[in-house]
């Protein structure tokens, strides 16, 4: 095992100034706290983050990454708390403790390998800072390092799985090429123990066998440098057994003819050195056709640069070569996507990559550690949630999204008959919005419908299509029976009949194709009631007022529909409160047939009802349904002129809460000589409750005038 001092020297020499005390007291904090564990091992549990600190070491990471690394299982394994941690080692550790203990309960489930990508982005967005995911990456590598003490064959291959599906290709991303490469042989080696030893015996035969071989390359090409006065270096590149494997799976080509070709690479100095090697090497060997790409013109995508060519070279050896500066090495290396972009066919989001690209230009130029860390918050996917299925499965939503969506991500039909969701095993609000990794239970029942409310919550266009399509279906039906109803009691108070039939020779003169489109026109006020009613009835020209009337008064005698915070209406049709006036209970009001909407509630005094004076069959006379309104509230806004004073705003607001009413929204929109004008949305019981207050506002001598807004 590590000591202490080996690791506080570490950080100490590539960080001089690093926090020497916190790293040892973090080093016994973890090694007090792991004390009686042991690993599957056998070995005590402490060597575990101590290997990890220790291969963040490597990365040069700073200490606070190393504390976070020592301290990584502390919280999840051990008595200790995120408080503790926050305490002795301050917030920034503490939130890389907590971050990594999160990236923990995300597990891939069996059946979810064609959701890797989604769980790459989940690990993605939960590390919300990069140095988590790094800590977590250098955890994995050292628990498949020692996965051959797993006793458990399913874990084993659960967790090769998940490596593979989730950690390497996110390794790569952020360009740890040696840590992916290590990452994936292990996973190769647990997930397929068969073909790995076949291939990683073949390898070591061949590289065996074929070492003088790649030696004398190598002279020979030194040799072609030095006589042309290039400085360079030239090595072998060692092949990995899961490369191999997976190009004989993809080009579906045996051994052999993968590992037939040596692979080289040549670092020199500068640019035109680059070139000037290419230059040699195409002279001196017949090149093989279609293998030449000069990638330092044309740098891939991701900012990956260098000279790629094959040829016949010396020995008469098919050779593979790449030629390259220092600089452009190292960003190969470290850097990020360079294999991506290639091996993983066509992931092309401009944004990630860009992001990646300016995260290894910190890396590389950033000498103000705070700066760099600054810069990498990550900034991918913050606009997007992850949840999953109490199954485990994953579903992506935009931010904001709540379990509405959920629902209707999952299937319509659980959307439609949604009824209440619980968020990580408890009961919660369907307005709540969804946080990552939440695991999300919809509750559903037989009967239920959408409801128009949830509109206003939703964020998903296919939530909000399905509940549009169903109110847009379940008004259809409202206003074909209003419509019909109209007909009916009308035709009553006239003591003449009426059917539907009536209606059909009409129809193309007023463009409908069916008697309830036609129904629905006249129920929804697109066509004027009294307008078709006179021409089935030209005798009812007459008098047609007086009937009208009657038809209005039998509204009112409907009984009260118990769901309603309004009576009058007719049974089932949408209610709406007019944004124009804003009733509340206890204001006098009237209801408008409006279309596409319902009933809209005005109140009597409202302006805009003159509106509709010509169009007497839309009235409904309505009225208040005390009982269903007890616990309600509606919005409403004040307008109050306030004397610019210290402490006025806080007993303005000190009058309001006495009288516990919720304020949503305040906003100062004027301010002059010594006044300001305030505008206050608060939520009332009625217009009694709203009475009160404004009395007792009017009553503080620090406010000149308060009155009621009622078009907002
Ligand atoms: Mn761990």
């Amino acid at each position: 095992m590590m000591r202490q001092y080996e690791l506080v020297e570490r950080v100490k020499s590539y960080d001089p100034n690093a926090d020497e005390e916190a790293l040892n007291r973090a080093y016994v904090f973890a090694m007090k706290m792991h004390t009686a564990q042991l690993r599957e091992s056998g070995d005590p549990y402490f060597s575990h983050p101590l290997e990890v600190a220790g291969i963040l070491t490597q990365y040069r990471l700073d200490s606070a990454t190393i504390i976070a690394a020592l301290l990584h299982d502390t919280v999840e394994d051990t008595p200790a708390s995120y408080a503790d941690v926050k305490e002795l080692f301050g917030e920034d550790v503490a939130n890389l403790v907590e971050g990594v203990t999160k990236l923990s309960k995300v597990q891939i489930h069996s059946e979810a390998s064609k959701q890797a990508e989604n769980f790459q982005k989940l690990v993605l967005a939960t590390s919300a800072d990069i140095r988590v995911l790094l800590i977590k990456l250098a955890d994995r590598l050292h628990n498949m390092r020692t996965l051959h003490f797993c006793k458990k064959p399913e874990k084993r291959q659960r967790i090769a799985k998940e490596t593979m599906e989730i950690y390497v290709p996110l390794a790569e991303r952020i360009g740890m090429q040696n840590l992916k490469d290590e990452l994936e042989d292990y996973a190769f080696k647990t997930l397929h123990p068969e073909a790995y030893e076949s291939i990683s015996t073949r390898l070591s035969f061949l590289s065996e066998q074929g070492r003088e071989d790649v030696e004398k390359v190598i002279l020979e090409l030194k040799k072609d440098l030095e006589e042309n006065h290039i400085e360079g270096e030239v090595t072998g590149r060692e092949k990995r057994p899961y490369s191999i494997w997976r190009k004989m799976q993809k080009q579906n080509i045996p051994f052999e003819q993968v590992c037939d070709i040596m692979a080289f690479r040549i670092i020199v100095k500068t640019v035109a050195d680059c070139y000037q090697t290419l230059g040699v090497i195409h002279t001196k060997y017949p090149m093989i056709p279609g293998r030449y790409k000069d990638y330092i013109s044309t740098p891939k995508p991701n900012g990956y640069r260098s000279l790629h060519t094959g040829v016949i070279g010396p020995l008469n050896r098919r050779i593979e070569v790449q030629i390259r500066t220092q600089e452009m090495h190292e960003v190969a290396e470290l850097g990020v996507a360079a294999h991506w972009e290639y091996k993983q066919g066509a992931h092309k989001e401009g944004k990630q990559y860009r992001w990646l690209r300016d995260l290894l230009d910190l890396m590389h130029h950033c000498s103000d550690p705070n700066d760099f860390l600054e810069h990498t918050k990550m900034a991918m996917y913050q606009d997007q949630v992850f949840c999953f299925s109490p199954k485990g499965d994953l579903i992506t939503l935009p931010k904001g999204a709540t379990p509405i969506d959920f629902a209707y991500a999952v299937h319509s039909r659980v959307g439609d008959t949604c009824v209440g969701v619980k968020i990580n095993g408890k009961i919660k609000p369907l307005r709540t919005v969804l946080q990552n990794g939440d695991q999300v239970e919809i509750l559903t029942a037989k009967n239920q419908t959408p409801s128009a409310e949830w509109e206003r919550i939703v964020v998903t266009a296919k939530a909000k299509a399905n509940i549009r399509r169903f109110i847009r279906t379940q008004q259809r039906e409202r206003f074909i029976q209003l419509g019909r109803d109209m007909f009916n009691n009308t035709a009553k108070e006239y003591g003449i009949s009426w059917s539907e039939k009536d209606l059909q020779p009409f129809l193309s003169q007023y463009k409908q194709e069916t008697v309830d489109d036609f129904l629905a026109s006249i129920g929804e006020g697109l066509i004027p009631f009294t307008e078709v009613f006179r021409l089935i009835h030209p005798e009812s020209k007459t008098g047609f007022q007086k009937a009208f009337s009657l038809f209005k008064r039998t509204k009112k005698e409907n009984v009260p529909d118990k769901k309603m915070p309004v009576t009058g209406l007719i049974s089932g049709i949408a209610l709406n409160f007019a944004k124009c006036c804003h009733p509340v209970p206890g204001d006098k009001i009237v209801g408008i047939v409006t279309t596409g909407k319902g009933v809209t509630i005005h109140t009597q005094d409202c302006p805009v009802l003159q509106r509709f004076s010509e169009e007497p069959e839309r009235w409904l006379t309505v009225s208040w349904n005390n009982e269903v309104l007890q616990d309600k509230t509606l919005p409403v806004r004040i307008k109050i002129v306030l004397e610019d004073h210290p402490t006025a705003l806080t007993e303005l607001l000190s009058v309001i809460a006495k009288y516990n009413i919720p304020v949503s929204n305040l906003n100062t929109v004027n301010r002059s000589n010594g006044w300001s004008e305030i505008l206050l949305d608060i939520e009332v019981k009625d217009s009694d409750h709203l009475d009160v207050l404004l009395q007792a506002l009017r009553a503080n001598k620090r406010i000149s005038s308060v009155y009621r807004i009622k078009s907002f």
